[in-house]
């Protein structure tokens, strides 16, 4: 299991916890700024961003075959 936040390193339930479902990183849902409601399925910030150049890949490659 987790540590805890990897951010402040806390692992209390300080309100809100979001768990990476990629890298099983927990972090405070304050602590990185989030806002809104938490959905089962969160993804931290880095395995957002490496989703998202996939998915960018992804879409260059449908485009080159469209075209
Ligand atoms: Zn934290
Ligand atoms: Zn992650």
């Amino acid at each position: 299991m987790p540590n805890g936040c990897v951010l402040c390193g806390g692992d209390e339930d300080e309100g809100d916890i979001l768990l990476c479902e990629l890298c099983d990183q927990l972090v405070h849902a304050f602590c990185v700024g989030f806002k809104g409601r938490i959905e089962c399925g969160w993804v931290c910030v880095p395995c957002a961003s490496l989703q998202e150049e996939e998915e960018e890949e992804e879409q260059d490659d449908g485009a080159a075959a469209a075209a």
